[in-house]
């Protein structure tokens, strides 16, 4: 097991600096028009699938860094480069842990690898829990996969909303009820595979902020996929059922179903986004800060000011080391008994709304155009305290772990 040290090695600092050249040069420079264009920025999607960047290799490689550090730090440094634009490389990796946190060793070689495409044909993949009525209640979900023995067939009816790659994706990863009865413990993963008949993109959104990722509607009708495209396999699903279905005629412990068992291996990841965008803000207003005269000195020489970036600072980095442990437990298989995850995704999220909106007011009538890439970043932030799970619902997360009790 590895030890924890927050200093990172050789390898990490060299996997760092090379995903922050990439940041800098690439994304950097192509954010501004692909927030305008409110599409998918497939070169640069394609740019990074070239130098390895966008692949399952480098996935893997973060995912299974034995200090857990992999997947924030890459996180952090995407992010810091443009949050829409780090959407569209990353959002295949929430598919991908999907398949990963569920699915046999088959299903990973098979599904896994066809979501990224290679570097001359990139693909994105996509995963679809959250639905019209069933957003923060995921046990509210509709969307039905009845199974069809005879065929060795899963049908799949209903319709999915948010869907980050949703409808462009080549492999979608798609949370459905399999026993009405079990509410949210009676849910299942499943891949549907390119291009199968009865899933389509309905409404595509458009965003606030992170608008160079591709939101949308996926609806399903009549789809149907192979046994095989079942998560973990009918016998594993037959099991937990009946494990769910005892535990709910004792009335007793929860069992965790298929989507939030991905959400919690997620979590952490998510905070490093929110740091990335507030490490990207906070830069920007401490440089702004330091060349802005008025009165005749910078801005920054006014403790009005100084002390904002001091506070900003501070955050950032209480965020960062709450992420990384969290990310350090998730690894290293410490139980998280305070819900870890949930306090790092809310801190840094929150970090991120409050800091983005700081280095607006640092930057004065500069900061509120899109002139200088805040206003983006601020408009950005807005998303991490509401996709995997609300600020709320990590509150609630937090409070029922450490209480114990059914807090509403
Ligand atoms: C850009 C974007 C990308 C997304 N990508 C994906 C994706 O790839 N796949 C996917 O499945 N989903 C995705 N989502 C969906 C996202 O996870 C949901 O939007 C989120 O879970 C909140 O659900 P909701 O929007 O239905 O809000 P609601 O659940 O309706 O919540 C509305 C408000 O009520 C509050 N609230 C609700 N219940 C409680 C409670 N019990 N106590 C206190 N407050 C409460 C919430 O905190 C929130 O403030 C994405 C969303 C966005 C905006």
């Amino acid at each position: 097991m590895a030890e924890f040290t927050m200093e990172l090695n050789d390898e990490q600092r060299e996997v760092r600096d090379w995903i922050h050249g990439f940041a800098a040069d690439v994304m950097r420079p192509a954010a501004a028009e692909w927030d305008e264009r409110e599409e998918t920025p497939w070169p640069v999607i394609q740019e990074a699938a070239k130098i390895g960047l966008y692949s399952l290799d480098f996935y893997a490689q973060q995912f299974f860094d034995p200090t857990g550090l992999g997947i924030p730090m890459a996180m952090e440094e995407l992010f810091w480069g443009d949050a829409g634009i780090a959407l569209s490389i990353v959002g295949t990796g929430l598919a991908a842990v999907g398949v990963l946190a569920n699915g046999t060793e088959e299903q990973i070689g098979t599904w896994v690898p066809q979501m990224y495409g290679d570097a001359d044909d990139v693909k994105v993949a996509a995963f679809c829990s959250s639905e019209p009525d069933a957003g923060s209640d995921v046990g509210s979900m509709r969307t039905r996969a009845v199974y069809d023995e005879a065929k060795d067939e899963w049908v799949l009816n209903g319709t999915k909303t948010w869907a980050t790659n949703g409808g462009i994706a080549n492999v979608h990863v798609v949370v459905a009820v399999v026993d009405p009865e079990l509410g949210s413990k009676g849910h299942a993963s499943f891949i549907v595979p390119p291009n199968t008949p009865g899933l389509s993109q309905g409404q595509k959104f458009q965003k606030h902020g992170i608008r160079a990722s591709h939101t949308a509607e996926v609806v399903l009708e009549d789809v149907r996929v192979p046994g095989s495209c079942l998560l973990g396999g009918k016998e594993k699903l037959d099991e937990r059922l009946a494990r769910a279905r005892e535990k709910a005629k004792e009335g007793g412990e929860r069992v965790k179903n298929a989507a939030m068992a991905t959400f919690e291996a997620s979590r952490p990841a998510v905070g490093a986004m929110a740091v990335g965008t507030a490490r990207a803000a906070y830069e920007e207003a401490l440089e702004y800060a330091k060349t802005r005269e008025q009165f005749g000195r910078p801005i920054i020489d006014n403790q009005g000011v100084a002390f904002q970036l001091a506070d900003m600072r501070t955050q950032i980095d209480a965020a960062r080391l709450l992420v990384w442990r969290a990310s350090w437990m998730a690894v290293t298989g410490k139980p998280f008994t305070s819900a870890e995850g949930s306090m790092s995704k809310l801190f840094a999220s929150e970090v991120a709304k409050k800091v983005t909106a700081q280095a607006v007011q640092i930057l004065g009538g500069n900061g509120f155009t899109r002139e200088y890439p805040v206003e983006r970043m601020h408009r950005d932030a807005a998303i991490y305290t509401i996709f995997e799970g609300t600020s709320e619902i990590q509150r609630l997360v937090i409070a029922r772990t450490l209480s114990g009790m059914p807090i509403r």
